[in-house]
């Protein structure tokens, strides 16, 4: 396979090679169930144990606290849907414009079913004003989910003042940490968040794991029924072999956190000053706002970001837009529309996220690379300066 320039990893990351080496036993010889009464299933137990104590240590919390889940939006869904039904009297629940679609859909969801919503706004960097949070507190209020950070900008929320204003209104307080994890450093201990989510495919853990947290002692509803696994708290056979996957990914995470805000924040920084010192007409989504260490947004004005991912996907370069075109009309990202970026440069916006995994040498790949492609694309743009901006006609619907 050709190199591969791989600057996405806030849609998936590899799976580390200690990960999928800690994994490969259960695959064959230790196949067997934990529930079962003998050694050879029951053994498993201890495998299961040693997962949770590294994701407890990576958190900061019990070990007790934490439920092993199928990804990160079964533990969103979770989370709302268990306090949903632990609150039956309480009918309101508070989030935010900018969450992943895994807390919005449910929230659209809930509002269907005539909960009311409430959705805080973001200013023009991408932060929340916690004043707003506090002005929507109300007594019936069931719950707030704040995601830790944004997965489009790397924004990061004051979650842990936010989940401190929330407890002293008496509703519970859930962060989706997906993109945190792994990223900052998160000590569940020393602050009032009572519910966590998690992926283990954020984090170098293969897809179709993830962990939530619950805090001891809130009133939790499984959302899963049947078995006993998991303390009854979510039914399904565990799934061994990437519940130790998971474990070993949070004890590299917890010895990578460093190197995350040091080596891979140079590299982001590299990235990102580079490429807007060598081309004209860009902003930088979230700029202003305190940020993950691995995320740039970066917005080229009078183009699409679909168009730049197509050219660079040639030259192996892998990173996301924003934007979305779906049946004819070209809808910028959520999170962009809900920080007003204006039109010209909410629809050029192009995401990398980048790993430990990254090297100087792919970065300054990126930087030649790039001024071509945007100086082409804008020759041919039908938005460029003087023309008119983004008809209905500008979009052909995209066959991804
Ligand atoms: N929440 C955020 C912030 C995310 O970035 C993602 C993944 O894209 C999810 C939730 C969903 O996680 P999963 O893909 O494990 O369901």
């Amino acid at each position: 396979m050709e190199k591969v320039y791989y600057f996405d990893n806030n849609a998936t990351s590899r799976v580390a090679p200690e990960v999928a080496k800690e994994m490969e036993p259960f695959f064959n010889e230790l196949y067997g169930n934990p529930s079962s009464m003998h050694f050879f299933g029951g053994g498993n137990q201890k495998y299961m144990d040693l997962a949770r104590s590294r994701v407890a240590k990576l958190l900061g919390c019990e070990t007790s606290e934490l439920i092993f889940t199928s990804c990160g939006t079964e533990s969103d869904s979770t989370a709302i849907w268990s306090t949903i039904q632990s609150y039956p009297e309480k009918n309101h629940f508070i989030t935010t414009k900018v969450e992943h679609p895994a807390v919005l859909n449910l929230a659209k969801h809930m509002e269907s079913k005539g909960y009311r919503v409430t959705y805080l706004p973001v200013d023009t960097a991408g932060q929340i004003n916690l004043d707003d949070l506090k002005t929507a507190l109300t007594p019936d209020t069931a719950l707030v989910s704040i995601m830790w950070a944004n997965n489009e900008t790397g924004v990061v929320y004051p979650v842990e003042e936010a989940a401190r204003i929330t407890h002293a209104k008496g509703a519970l307080f859930h962060t989706d940490a997906v993109q945190a994890v792994g990223k900052i450093p998160i000590n569940l201990k020393e602050t009032k968040i009572d519910l966590l989510s998690l992926s283990g495919h954020k984090l170098h853990a293969p897809k179709g794991i993830g962990a939530l947290y619950v805090r001891k002692g809130i009133r939790y509803s499984p959302f899963m029924l049947g078995g006993h696994q998991e303390h009854g708290r979510r039914a399904g056979t565990e799934n061994v072999p990437y519940i130790a996957g998971l474990g070993k990914a949070a004890e590299l995470a917890a010895a990578n956190l460093e190197k995350e805000n040091t080596y891979v924040k140079a590299l982001r920084d590299r990235l990102e000053n580079g490429l807007t010192a060598a081309i004209k007409n860009t902003r930088v989504n979230g700029g202003g706002a305190p940020r993950l260490p691995n995320t740039t947004n970066i917005s080229f004005e009078y183009i699409e970001g679909e168009s730049i991912l197509l050219m660079i996907s040639e030259l192996g370069i892998c990173a996301s837009s924003g934007s979305a075109c779906t049946s004819g009309s070209l809808e910028p990202s959520h999170v962009l529309m809900a920080m007003a970026v204006p039109q010209t440069y909410a629809h050029g916006s192009i995401r990398f996220s980048l790993s430990v995994y990254n090297t100087e040498e792919e970065v300054d790949y990126i930087i030649k690379s790039f001024p071509p492609v945007i100086e082409r694309l804008r020759a041919i743009s039908p938005f460029a300066e003087g023309k008119p901006l983004f008809g209905t006609e500008a979009c052909e619907p995209h066959h991804h």
